[in-house]
């Protein structure tokens, strides 16, 4: 539940000085200052289409608080920097030169972030000096580099994919540093899912370790919205939207045969947000699959059963499948098969085929009602298209948030909203947990009742699975040796 994060700050607020800035008691959650204090007038403050905003400038002790928990009689939370341009800056806009990199996998929106991460800097800041780099992190020190101007930015949001063009693994963190060092940047915009942020923020302790004036600035991108701490992440709208084209090609497919099964395979590794929303948001839907919700096709209430049940009732019935769930059902083949990326990603079985496969298996034995299944995919088109609208607003925000930062001397941190309200939040807070669906809250119940599915869980399972789903730490990711793999 929302808590009434910002009201709190007001009376809760003791602030100590410390090396890294400001650190609030009991909450210090904060992401570090260059150091040294900033110290130019921010560029802003001249610009008349700002100097008509009450307030515009955020103030450098202002916080968004994340959870509230009453300690000892007391409100306490995790807070966070507010996000937004501060009245100083660190840096001279003619000193700026930054640099910007997308990596892992695509996601509708990478251009938009691109392109109002290069105009912001150029219109509202001055900056002249914004480099791509080209190809994910091995093109720092492996690929080339192209100048960026809002001029040549200008139209890339109308396109998918990412003009800078991205890669898995290749992440070596004294080559990247070197690089940064040599082609004296000092603002680093890091757009990517999980694994990049961890690399973002390697980068940033071997930048302090090297004691080099440079902010780290991580955008975090992941279609699945599995992110955690921020509220949503780019592109998930995007996904969703696109995502009722298949459901609806699956709906119309499964309802033009006799006894039609559409099945849709949409992305969600780790985390079924995209299956749970497009289905809510569709109702064509008859069962939707997801990672965090364990379910088994034999017998009595399993999804066999169900399956029968509603092709008797309709006829015809819609299946969502994320490609995460159900992966300890097919575990068994996938001790043979080849199980990682070159990011150190474990390569998942394709539950989509697996599913319809068993699907059609059952129902062509002996005595059973002969059925019509068609199987759809998505992904690589849900990917590639350009972010939609809201999307579109959001990145332009991110940028903005991640721009300001920089410029107001702040490093090792990502930007994003938390309860509503943009903040900095430090690397390890993204990368220590792991945004999940949680099939307790209200959110799952609702889809349950909306597709009247089986839950597929007893009692007993479901207090098992408030145990196991509430904040979720990850075994850290391998990072292996670079092999060139495609991505
Ligand atoms: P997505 O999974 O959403 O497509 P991602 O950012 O998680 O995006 P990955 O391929 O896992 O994609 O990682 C992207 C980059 O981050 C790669 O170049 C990889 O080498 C690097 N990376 C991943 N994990 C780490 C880590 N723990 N430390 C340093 N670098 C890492
Ligand atoms: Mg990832």
């Amino acid at each position: 539940d929302r808590p009434m994060a910002l009201d709190l700050k007001l009376n809760q607020r003791k602030i100590v000085h410390g090396d890294a800035g400001y650190v609030l008691e009991d909450v210090p959650h904060f992401t570090d200052y260059i150091p040294d204090a900033p110290n130019y007038p921010n560029p802003l403050q001249d610009n008349p289409a700002y100097s008509v905003v009450k307030q515009y400038f955020v103030n450098t002790d202002d916080t968004v608080a994340r959870k509230i928990v009453v300690h000892k009689g007391s409100p306490r939370g995790t807070h966070f920097r507010r996000a937004g341009p501060r009245q100083k800056v660190y840096f001279e806009s003619d000193e700026v030169h930054a640099c910007i990199v997308t990596c892992g996998g695509l996601c509708p929106g990478l251009n938009t972030v691109i392109r109002e991460i290069v105009c912001g800097l150029a219109h509202m800041y001055g900056v002249t000096k914004i480099l791509g780099i080209e190809g994910g992190y091995r093109g720092f020190y492996a690929r080339n580099t192209i100048s960026l101007t809002p001029k040549s930015v200008n139209d890339i949001h109308k396109r998918g994919g990412t003009i800078l063009s991205t890669s898995r693994g290749g992440h070596d963190t004294s080559k990247i540093v070197d690089s940064i060092q040599d082609r004296g940047i000092n603002q680093v915009y890091i757009i990517g899912g999980d694994g990049t942020q961890k690399g973002a923020s390697v980068i940033f302790e071997e930048i302090q370790r090297r004691g080099l004036k440079v902010a780290v600035v991580g955008i975090p991108k992941t279609i699945d919205n599995d992110i955690a701490v921020i509220d949503k992440s780019f592109g998930f709208d995007t996904a969703v939207e696109e995502a009722q084209r298949a459901i609806n090609a699956a709906h119309v497919e499964a309802g033009s045969v006799e006894n039609g099964i559409g099945v849709v395979k949409l992305m969600g590794r780790y985390s079924g947000f995209i299956a749970m929303y497009a289905t809510l948001a569709s109702r064509d839907v008859d069962c939707c699959l997801i990672p965090e919700s364990p379910f088994y096709l034999e017998g009595k209430g399993g999804l066999f059963e169900f399956i029968e049940k509603r092709l008797k009732e309709n006829g015809h019935m819609v299946l969502v499948v994320a490609e995460g769930a159900g992966q300890e059902l097919i575990a068994e083949s996938m001790r043979s098969m080849n199980h990682e990326d070159a990011s150190g990603n474990k390569l998942l079985l394709d539950v989509g085929l697996w599913l319809s496969q068993k699907i059609k298996d059952h129902f062509s034995c002996k005595g059973k009602m002969p059925i019509n299944l068609k199987y759809i995919d998505p992904t690589y088109m849900i990917r590639a298209i350009p972010a939609n609208a809201s999307d579109n607003v959001y990145c332009t925000l991110l940028a903005h948030s991640a721009l300001h930062g920089a410029m107001a001397g702040y490093t090792g941190f990502t930007v994003g909203p938390v309860n509503g309200r943009h903040a900095y939040i430090p690397f390890y807070r993204v990368t220590e947990a792991r945004n999940n669906v949680v099939i307790t809250d209200r959110m799952w119940a609702r889809l349950l009742s909306s597709t009247n599915q089986p839950s597929f869980l007893t009692l007993k399972d479901i207090e098992s699975v408030r145990h196991v789903y509430s904040p979720k730490y990850l075994p850290p990711i391998k990072v292996p040796v670079d092999n060139n793999l495609p991505n």
